[in-house]
């Protein structure tokens, strides 16, 4: 019996790492083409592959017996998924923090349905303040759509509201205290992320582009002087606060910190593939549990307690090697 199975209801890897943080994709399809994250033409997954709403949920609900206290839907854009309202009410049905990161574009529509569901908390990826720049990062995305898919989050009552900035260097970098301002006075926090290398992409070169979370947080203190939180996250993530506002800054590093000795999470695709690591490719198909055991739910429990045991004890990522991880991170689930 391996040592996950020994300890019962929880998911606890060959590290001792406990693992209670589950992040679901919902769809690999988005209406973005954010040029970090997607290439110009990709090519989606044939529906036969993708889970049905229906599996998605089995697989939350098999998590949270095994002990998982917080779920994130992502993708790919989540709430361009079809019927997805039908999903995050079944979801909010289970006795989990339920969360969702999205880019803000069907906000205006359904953030009051989201919160009216259960979802607890949003993230909300923003970065540009400037209508021309934001389309060249998303490509295809509207700057005004998302702004008022944020107000109507702010309306609708979530625990918390944050705002996901990538920033690349030549490109954004200039906007850092621009999106902190924005962050601060909306009263939402923000969070900065390091681009990751997932993906094969043209657009530009990542290791050109990388801007380190010591640089920018260095620029931050130039204006604001920002205390270390205790609040771990057990991921990428370090938060901070200011003294003269609400609002949390935190900083996603993938490359510049090792956070893979508290890591408490893992990722399952939108094709049913459990991902135990963002930067590695061990993974379980729980799609092929599912179909070959109908409605068995022990069954789906067991290959998860089995598959904490292929949990990787780190990431590499160099930016200086081609790809190593060649899914994009709309099909990882980011
Ligand atoms: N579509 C939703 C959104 O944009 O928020 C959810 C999925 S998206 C993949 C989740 C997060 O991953 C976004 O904040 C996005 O900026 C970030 N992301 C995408 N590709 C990335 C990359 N190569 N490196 C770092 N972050 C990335
Ligand atoms: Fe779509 Fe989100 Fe990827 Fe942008 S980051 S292309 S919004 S999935």
């Amino acid at each position: 019996m391996n040592k996950s199975a020994e300890t019962g209801n929880v998911l606890i890897d060959r590290f001792g790492r406990r693992v209670d943080y589950v992040r679901l994709s919902v769809t690999d399809r988005c209406d973005f083409r954010c040029v970090y994250c997607m290439s110009e033409n990709m090519q989606f997954l044939p529906h036969a592959q993708v889970l049905t709403l229906e599996e998605i949920f089995q697989i939350a609900q098999a998590f949270t017996e095994l002990g998982v206290k917080r779920i994130r839907l992502t993708g790919g854009e989540p709430l361009v998924r079809k019927n997805v309202m039908a999903l995050m009410r079944m979801l909010g049905t289970l006795d989990v923090e339920l969360c969702l990161t999205t880019n803000g574009s069907q906000l205006s529509r359904m953030a009051e349905d989201l919160a009216a569901a259960g979802v607890d908390r949003l993230n909300i990826s923003l970065d540009s303040l400037n209508p021309e720049r934001f389309h060249e990062l998303t490509r295809t995305g509207k700057l005004a759509q998302v702004l008022e898919g944020i107000s109507a989050a702010k309306q609708a009552g979530f625990k918390r509201i944050k705002l996901n900035a990538v920033i690349l260097k030549n490109r954004n970098d200039d906007e850092i205290l621009g999106l902190l301002d924005f962050a601060r006075t909306e009263g939402l926090d923000i969070s900065y992320i390091e681009e990751m290398p997932l993906g094969v992409i043209s657009e530009h070169d990542r290791a050109e582009a990388y801007c380190s979370s010591d640089e920018v947080k260095a620029l931050i203190e130039q204006r604001y002087p920002l205390q270390a939180l205790e609040a771990r996250t057990g991921g990428p993530s370090k938060y901070y606060g200011m003294s003269d506002s609400e609002s949390r800054v935190g900083f996603i590093s993938p490359h510049s910190h090792n956070f893979c000795g508290d890591c408490n999470r893992v990722r399952v695709t939108v094709e049913g593939r459990l991902l135990l690591c963002l930067g590695n490719e061990h993974s379980m198909d729980l799609r092929d549990v599912i179909r070959s055991h109908p409605g068995d739910q022990e069954a789906l429990k067991a290959a998860i307690i089995q598959a904490m045991d292929l949990k990787p004890e780190k990431h590499h990522f160099n930016l200086d090697e081609a790809p190593q991880i060649i899914r994009f991170m709309n099909m990882t689930g980011g």
